[in-house]
């Protein structure tokens, strides 16, 4: 009913307008603001008086783009992640833009614009290096055949770029606190599935059927979690059910998709709880298959220790604004892995050295099947491995070479991780600590070579004797 009538308000103002316009404003020509603000069918109205969120919170770069869009006769709405944090008042990563735009439609407002995306198309308009994401409004997954988004046999999601309005474009979103649309119009919430509530009582809930959100685009397992630990907030009954009936799905998204979410994941302040959290649900062990086998190890708790304590420090670099390294992360995941898996080649009868070269070139290869390293991760991951043994020489020029290997402080918090929980000489994590901080004379003290004890027995006389020239053979005469 809403679409016919829409239809006939269109067909009557575009009459009025002049051809250009009328054609850049088909989507919404209505220009008289008593229109323009008219009411999503369905949805729940918080006004400016209501709620939180005020203009002087926004980024100027996104104000930009809201207002351009409306200038121009498009509806402009904030939503997602922004919304959800500035309610909690938060400052949000990022501000995400909707509208009725096209991507061709952005493109030509905004001169700084770039398209991308093939699953999702978007637009970025850019100011400076920083910018701004334009996405317009989708439909979810309708009956009409033609405009059904292309599935994978599990029902995940392959192609999504059905263009739909505001009303459609929220039910695919994922969660429900996550779908409250900030409208720069009146600034008011447009809530279409009850998002304010569940923000209220700090509740993430999928919209729609949890198991079929799942299977649609298993990724959102681990958004789940992600926003649980870092809004704690509380799974819904029905997504926490969900997860564990669903968690294997993940092994079907590519790979280089779930490197960027697991990065997320453990670098955003809140890495233990989420290491946790990933293991009740049976996430961890889609994502880190070999790390899970060699948790559940019966022989010690150390390698779950050292993972623990990994993320502690980095929980707390970021806490303390702190640069910190996804690969560092990586090499103390998969650290015991590669472990096991020298020792057994070496019990076989491969030599030492090869025994480990072989094992991190296994479990690397194996773990980047499922989460996917760039090449540089994956080398400074071999080589904070690779120096580890190197501390064990503590005399002549090694240590002052050590120390100017660019891999070298990360190779020495990794040997302090492993003297913390028994894996490396505690006598020799300390020695380091004390050797980076002395001065010249003390090290060059702490690196000679150590004088054998003497004996009590006399020495033996050692007896040189002369060579024995060999006597000239008959071809030299
Ligand atoms: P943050 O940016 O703080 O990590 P966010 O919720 O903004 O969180 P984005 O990845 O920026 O996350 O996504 C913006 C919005 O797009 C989300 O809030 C959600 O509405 C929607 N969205 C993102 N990913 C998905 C997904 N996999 N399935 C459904 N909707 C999604
Ligand atoms: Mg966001």
């Amino acid at each position: 009913m809403n679409t016919i009538l829409n239809f006939f308000k269109n067909f009557l103002v575009l009459e009025d307008l002049p051809p250009k316009l009328a054609e850049k404003s088909k989507r919404d020509p209505i220009k008289s603001n008593e229109i323009i603000n008219k009411i999503p069918e369905g949805a729940t109205i918080i006004s400016r008086p209501d709620h939180c969120v005020s203009r002087k919170q926004v980024s100027d770069h996104a104000l930009k783009v809201l207002y351009r869009l409306r200038k121009e006769g498009f509806d402009a709405y904030l939503v997602g992640g922004c919304v959800r944090d500035l309610l909690l008042g938060r400052e949000p990563k990022d501000f995400d833009v909707v509208t009725n735009a096209e991507p061709d439609e952005i493109a030509d407002i905004f001169s700084n614009c770039r398209l991308i995306g093939k699953r999702f198309r978007l637009a970025h308009v850019f100011y400076g290096r920083e910018f701004v994401e334009v996405a317009t409004f989708r439909k979810a997954i309708s009956d009409d055949k033609k405009e059904v988004p292309r599935l994978t046999k599990e029902g995940r999601i392959l192609h999504d770029n059905i263009y739909g309005s505001i009303e459609e474009d929220v039910w695919r979103r994922d969660f429900t606190i996550n779908a409250l649309y900030y409208n720069i119009t009146d600034f008011s919430i447009v809530d279409f599935v009850g998002g304010m509530a569940d923000h209220q009582a700090g509740l993430i809930r999928l919209i729609g059927d949890s198991n079929e959100r799942f299977r649609e685009d298993p990724v959102r397992m681990l958004r789940a979690i992600r926003f649980a630990v870092k809004l704690a907030f509380k799974l819904h009954h029905d997504c926490e059910q969900a997860i564990p009936l669903n968690a294997h799905l993940l092994a079907s998204i590519p790979a280089a998709r779930l490197h960027d979410e697991v990065t997320k994941l453990f670098l955003s302040g809140y890495g233990v709880q989420t290491f946790e959290m990933l293991r009740q649900y049976g996430l961890f062990g889609v994502l880190f298959p070999v790390v899970e086998k060699s948790l559940s190890h019966e022989a010690s708790h150390f390698p779950k220790m050292m993972v623990i304590n990994a993320l502690k420090n980095s929980d707390l670099r970021i806490a303390e604004g702190k640069p910190v390294t996804s690969y560092f992360l990586f090499a103390v995941l998969l650290w015991e892995p590669m472990q096991l898996r020298a020792k057994e080649k070496i019990t076989k009868g491969t030599l030492e050295s090869t025994a480990y070269y072989e094992a991190a070139s296994e479990v690397l290869t194996q773990q980047i099947r499922r989460v996917s390293l760039p090449r540089h991760l994956a080398l400074e991951i071999r080589e904070v491995w690779n120096l580890q043994p190197k501390f064990d020489v503590r005399a002549g020029m090694k240590p002052h070479r050590l120390m100017s290997h660019p891999r070298f402080r990360a190779a020495y918090d990794f040997l302090l991780l492993r003297a913390q929980t028994g894996s490396a000489s505690l006598e020799v994590a300390e020695w380091w600590t004390a050797y980076q901080v002395a001065n010249e004379a003390d090290q060059r003290k702490m690196t000679q070579p150590k004088q054998q004890p003497k004996s009590d027995k006399p020495k033996k006389k050692r007896i040189y004797r002369k060579k024995k020239v060999p006597a000239p053979s008959s071809s030299e005469f």
